[in-house]
């Protein structure tokens, strides 16, 4: 019998996250189908990134369950869960500003395949690796700047280069986290053609909070707050919904 969750790129059943005294997740349940491009959006504290992490396993539950395309992740520790094809960013970036934009990309993805990071040094007799390094560098529109180290880029395109070591994973899911924050329109206009024209196959989870790029990117969205699920649907339907309103409205009050 295949399992139910075998077309689901994510099941959570009852995900919970307790820090000191904060219960940051509260038995959350979410199902997301393989290729669905899903927001998650919430007031700032309401555990967006913390459900993030306890996806990717940066972070272990307390209680619950969580499956991966049909696999109990539960237990496994990050570098299993991404062998598995979750790729991630996070809110705070994680490039290595020292390096160039060609060598971040052959890291993530030498990373994924388990080869090890003291390679590096190496890196320039793997011709397949470099190739793959290329061809992310332009779906990310990072050619030019192939060989400039990344403290030298611009905000915007560190964001395209955080965006590039996900998909440098191979994944099959991508999650980020607040990927436009910080960004000019223009610089934002480009992030979000760059997420659009990602391979329809991979499962786009996004955290974000410029509602213009969530109604443009997502097929459904979650609305979580004080770390449970209140409500989910379509962009039209989360729009319309006087109770994601009233949250908003609340918090710009407090
Ligand atoms: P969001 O991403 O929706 O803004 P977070 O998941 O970052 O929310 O935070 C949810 C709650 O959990 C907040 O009250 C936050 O302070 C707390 N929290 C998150 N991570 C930690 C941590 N590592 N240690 C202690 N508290 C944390
Ligand atoms: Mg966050």
């Amino acid at each position: 019998m295949p399992s139910p969750d075998q077309k689901r790129a994510i099941v959570t059943r009852q995900v919970s996250k307790t820090f000191g005294g904060v219960k940051a997740v509260k038995g959350v349940d979410l199902s997301i189908a393989v290729g669905e491009r899903r927001a998650l959006i919430g007031p700032n504290g309401a555990g967006k990134s913390t459900l993030f992490n306890l996806i990717t396993g940066d972070v272990p539950v307390d209680g619950g369950e969580i499956h991966v395309l049909g696999r109990d992740v539960t237990r496994f520790s990050v570098e299993r869960r991404a062998r598995l094809g979750l790729g991630r960013t996070y809110q705070i970036s994680q490039l290595f500003l020292n390096l160039s934009v060609e060598q971040n990309l052959f890291l993530s993805s030498a990373a994924a395949t388990g080869i090890g990071l003291n390679l590096l040094s190496r890196w320039r007799d793997r011709s397949e690796d470099r190739a793959w390094t290329r061809d992310v560098a332009e779906q990310v529109g990072l050619t030019e700047h192939l060989f400039r180290p990344v403290a030298e880029l611009a905000h915007g395109l560190q964001r395209q280069l955080e965006l590039g070591m996900a998909l440098a994973m191979r994944p099959r899911l991508i999650m980020l986290d607040e990927p436009a924050a910080g960004l000019s329109p223009a610089e934002r206009q480009t992030l979000v053609r760059l997420i659009r024209a990602m391979a329809p196959d991979i499962t786009l989870i996004l955290i974000e909070h410029d509602m213009d790029i969530v109604m443009e990117l997502a097929q459904r969205i979650t609305v979580l707050h004080r770390g449970s699920v209140v409500t989910e649907g379509t962009p039209d339907e989360i729009r319309r919904d006087p109770m994601v309103q009233r949250i908003y409205l609340g918090e710009m009050h407090v």
